[in-house]
């Protein structure tokens, strides 16, 4: 089956061609580790996991290279750990295991290679080198700059001309660049910030810099597909196109750029001052991670994406039908085969990953499990319904864990939430909550005592 991709690059949907069908190589920026990922770091981190799960579907799970590097250098990080008054490095080991945990509970494999940004400071030097030496880069007061003039090609993956990208980026004029688009792939660093000797003083690479050195060292100069989400596009990705291409004119870099769309939160843009600025951590005490994962699933990636609340509570319902399905299958009774995915849901992955299409094929497959009058029927269903989970990284948990263990915690916090909400005389909120609770057979019972729970039969 051919796997189509929407090509940043060339702005339209392609037939995905690897250049090696053995040793397929996908690059999504990660994390820079300063901070607890918000809902809106964790939507590439799923479309990405989807994306790779598709590529190991279609090439096989040996022949993907999945690589998702870890910042761990960068002034947001110096000024963080100064304002916390933390040593650098015990901010960066925090906040890279808190990375892994919600990566982990949204239902995310790891990726095939994680590099470290600090793990490779000889190859950024060694690329800086390179770029000086073909002249694309100068170095001046212990700075090295990338010389965007010399690249007549800059700026086609974001499709912006020169005035654009220089109000894009924010440049101030410095007295060490010689235009103002000129972007630094090295810095000084001042005694009390992390700094390695280098051929310009002792200093730090630039964010830009170091997707393109740890990139080529993983994957090579040239490779099939590069991800991340549409803000990255520029400067990002604009300026690791231009170090990785001038550094290496006979390679292609990468071939396809896959974005994801903007995540808005509860109608606008999440910012800590409207209340909808919400981290993982935070999500995870009230809600599954598999109900934010499906949230996250059912806007297609390109498109802009409302994340509310209601939303996840929706997903959870969604889940709960699923898992319901699934229950029904009697252990120890097969059809006799084994369970390929559905084809509605496969062709909707593989057309430029269309999740909220295979979602309703998901459904289609547990209404059949539904209307199933026999356990062999029931069995194929179950089969053909998680096969398809699996494909987007969804049902994979036994339902009964699914309906004690997160389910319990699921609940407690609605409950609370109802709470809240009788207290403040929302009453309309608190019966919805009921009646939400009801239609997943969970009796309230409110007594003296408080609120306690049952499940209903
Ligand atoms: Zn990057």
């Amino acid at each position: 089956m051919t796997l189509n991709l929407h090509n940043t690059y060339t702005r339209q949907k392609e037939a995905f061609r690897p250049i090696d069908p053995g040793n397929v190589r996908m690059y999504v920026c990660g994390p820079t580790v300063y901070d607890d990922i918000h809902i809106g770091n964790a939507r590439p981190l799923v479309i990405f996991d989807v994306l790779a799960r598709v590529l190991r579907d279609a090439y096989g799970d040996g022949n993907v290279t999945y690589a998702r590097n870890i910042t761990d250098v960068d002034d947001k990080i110096i000024e963080r750990a100064a304002e916390n008054g933390e040593e650098i490095e015990a901010l960066t080991v925090r906040t890279t295991e808190n990375f892994h945990a919600a990566a982990a509970a949204l239902g995310c494999l790891p990726p095939d290679v994680e590099p470290r940004a600090t793990d490779h400071i000889p190859q950024m030097i060694a690329l800086i080198e390179h770029l000086i030496g073909k002249q694309h880069a100068y170095a001046e007061q212990g700075h090295v700059l990338f010389d965007v003039p010399s690249m007549p090609e800059y700026g086609k993956l974001s499709g912006r001309n020169r005035d654009e990208m220089i109000a894009g980026a924010r440049v101030e004029v410095a007295p060490y660049k010689r235009d103002p688009a000129d972007f630094v792939l090295w810095k000084p660093s001042a005694d009390d910030q992390p700094g390695w000797d280098s051929p310009w003083g002792r200093g730090r690479p630039g964010w830009h810099l170091e997707c393109s050195a740890m990139s080529e060292e993983h994957l090579g100069a040239s490779f099939d597909i590069h991800g991340g989400g549409v803000d990255l596009v520029f400067p990002h990705h604009e300026n690791e196109i231009a170090q990785s291409l001038c550094a290496h004119p006979d390679d292609s870099f990468a071939r396809t750029w896959v974005h994801n769309g903007y995540l808005m939160s509860e109608g606008e843009k999440m910012s800590k001052s409207l209340g909808n600025f919400y981290t993982v951590t935070d999500l995870l005490v009230e809600f599954p991670g598999e109900a934010l994962r499906l949230a996250l699933l059912k806007t297609h990636y390109r498109q802009p994406l409302d994340f509310t609340r209601d939303g996840v509570r929706e997903a959870r319902q969604e889940l709960n039908r699923f898992y319901r399905a699934l229950a029904l299958h009697e252990t120890g009774v097969s059809d006799g085969e084994a369970h390929a995915v559905p084809n509605d849901v496969s062709d909707a992955v593989y057309d430029d990953l269309n999740t909220p299409l295979a979602l309703s094929g998901l459904h289609a497959a547990a209404d059949a499990a539904f209307a199933a009058e026999t356990p062999e029927d029931v069995a194929a269903a179950t089969g053909a319904l998680k096969a398809a989970g699996e494909l987007l990284g969804l049902l994979q948990q036994d339902p009964e864990v699914w309906f004690q263990g997160d389910g319990d915690a699921a609940i407690d916090a609605l409950i609370a939430e109802r709470i809240a909400a009788r207290d403040a005389k929302d009453f309309a909120r608190a019966d919805e909550i009921r009646d939400q609770l009801a239609a997943d057979g969970i009796v309230l019972e409110d007594g003296p005592g408080g609120t306690t729970w049952r499940r209903e039969g």
